[in-house]
């Protein structure tokens, strides 16, 4: 007899399994819809979020942030730490451990919240029917009053890189590595670029990344990208920028990059080189040919700004649909569209999705950059405070970036929160907790923050915006 469910949602990622735990909660028939294969062959839940993204690269940039400290910062403290090694295997190991770990909560969750999980591979069928292929090949067909379509992204390919994942490897064979290669070549500085190669330059390797945009950090405020260059190039980064690659050859276990830049055509040889280039919508076996859902000219789902697909009672969310393809994003997606088939009015802020990449320092940001506002002709006030002048970074020995609060000229109003620092994704979030509130910047300056705290750079930014920080000099007088 065919199952029939409230809510069917394809791919158990942060947007999938998140929107599956919420639709459950709020007495829906829900079930989730997984193929993922984990080494030992299991199903395994969590998505790329889980399983080859957030999780296991903040394990290695965590492990290989306490390697670099001993071994350079230490002293410092007047700590001796003679002969300070990496095992590799064990920081890959520990790694693996913490994502077992977190996948298998997720099973938890799911039977805790009465989910179905359906192994194998989901495809929607037109009327709202979903064919699951199991692993060994049997199928079935569920019946939804709703469906949700959470299938994700995966690595793009580029034909001058092609990934064998021994040599030239992707996001997910970067996180695979079982010794420390001598040079690194990173191929994009985005996030998931800076990050990786931020992991195993800190454990020695000789990092060079190659971007073929002239802008270091577009999308970041002017301020902060720049100064985060200034910082990753002084930790041993090699960040070309300008510089396209256009072919590669593998041999003797090196590869040989060429890219052409404002100086010509280059060469460089790298023992391994991760291809870091972005993301694109998985699609593909998702969507059979009569099931009515569009999809737009770059290969994701069209969706509203409630998610709801061209198909009523077919919804897309994640990084499958537009928007940033971040994990938090994905999973307020997964809530909104639960609680919206729940007959709830639900809706989401697409203005406050904080960005964060975790290198060191972290760079965070949440609203809009100066040049973006400027560039929409809003007057600003801008505020800033430097961790140099925060005690407890100097306490941390972590005293490098900056808070930096943008306001508008008129009302006050918190338009955006930079912070390149010590805990700047921790930071933003009180700012973006302030902005959902309307928060002013005369309001933030009012508020008691702990001494002495990280957090006080963010009040005395804040004070800043119209001349009244305390611990700085102030740029604009009152
Ligand atoms: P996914 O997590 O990709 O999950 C989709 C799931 O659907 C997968 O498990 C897939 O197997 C399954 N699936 C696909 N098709 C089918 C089908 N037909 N049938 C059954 N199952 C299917 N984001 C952050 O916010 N913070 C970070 O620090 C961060 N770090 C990252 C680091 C790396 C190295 C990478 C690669 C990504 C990182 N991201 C980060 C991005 C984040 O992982 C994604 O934005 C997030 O996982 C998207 O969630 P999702 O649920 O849309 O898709
Ligand atoms: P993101 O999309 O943030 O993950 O960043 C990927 C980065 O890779 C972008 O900044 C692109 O400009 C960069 N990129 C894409 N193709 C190439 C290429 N052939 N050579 C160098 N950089 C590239």
């Amino acid at each position: 007899m065919t199952q029939k469910f409230d809510v069917v949602v394809i791919g158990a990622g942060p947007g999938g399994y998140v929107a599956a735990i919420k639709a459950a909660q709020l007495g829906l028939k829900t079930a989730c819809i997984e193929k993922y294969q984990d080494k030992e062959g299991k199903i395994a839940l969590g998505g790329t979020c889980l399983n080859v993204g957030c999780i296991p690269s903040k394990a290695l940039l965590d492990s290989s942030w306490k390697y670099y400290e001993a071994k350079d910062h230490f002293a410092i403290h007047g700590i001796e730490a003679k002969g300070v090694s990496i095992d590799v295997p064990a920081m890959i190991g520990r790694k693996a451990n913490i994502v077992k770990n977190l996948t298998g909560g997720v099973s938890t969750l799911f039977k805790a919240n009465g989910v179905t999980l359906l192994e194998g591979h989901g495809k929607l069928l037109a009327g709202k029917k979903v064919e699951v292929t199991a692993l060994d090949g049997t199928t079935q067909v569920v019946e939804a009053a709703n469906v949700i379509l959470a299938s994700g992204s995966k690595p793009v390919d580029i034909p001058p890189a092609p990934v064998d994942q021994d040599v030239i490897v992707d996001s997910t064979g970067a996180l695979e590595f079982q010794s420390v290669p001598k040079k690194l070549g990173v191929i994009g500085a985005g996030v998931i670029g800076l990050e990786l190669g931020s992991v195993w330059a800190r454990l020695g390797a000789e990092v060079t990344v190659i971007e073929a945009l002239e802008k270091f950090l577009p999308a970041a405020d002017d301020q902060i990208a720049k100064e985060a260059m200034k910082t990753l190039t002084k930790q041993g980064l090699k960040i070309r920028l300008g510089a396209r690659v256009t072919g590669s050859e593998v041999k003797k276990k090196q590869v040989t990059v060429n890219f052409t830049d404002a100086d010509g055509e280059q060469q460089l040889t790298f023992d391994k080189l991760i291809v870091a280039v972005g993301r694109r919508p998985v699609t593909s076996e998702l969507l059979a040919s009569d099931s009515g859902v569009d999809m737009d000219e770059r290969g994701f789902i069209f969706v509203d700004d409630q998610c709801a697909t061209s198909v009523p009672g077919v919804y897309a969310i994640g990084d499958v649909v537009r928007g940033a393809m971040l994990a938090h994003k994905a999973s307020e997606e997964g809530v909104m569209v639960a609680e919206r088939i729940a007959g709830h009015k639900a809706q989401m802020n697409y203005d406050l999705i904080p960005s964060v990449i975790y290198t060191h320092p972290e760079i965070a940001w949440v609203g809009k950059t100066e040049q973006q506002l400027k560039g929409e002709g809003v007057e600003v006030n801008v505020g800033t405070f430097p961790f140099a002048a925060s005690g407890r970074a100097m306490a941390a020995n972590d005293t490098g970036g900056l808070v930096k609060v943008i306001a508008d000229a008129k009302t006050d109003r918190v338009l955006g929160v930079h912070v390149i620092g010590p805990s700047a994704a921790e930071l933003v979030q009180q700012g973006a907790i302030g902005m959902e509130f309307g928060t002013s910047a005369e309001d933030l300056g009012m508020m008691v923050f702990s001494h002495p705290t990280l957090s006080e750079a963010l009040h005395e930014a804040a004070l800043a915006v119209n001349g009244g920080a305390i611990h700085i000099a102030n740029r604009k007088k009152r």
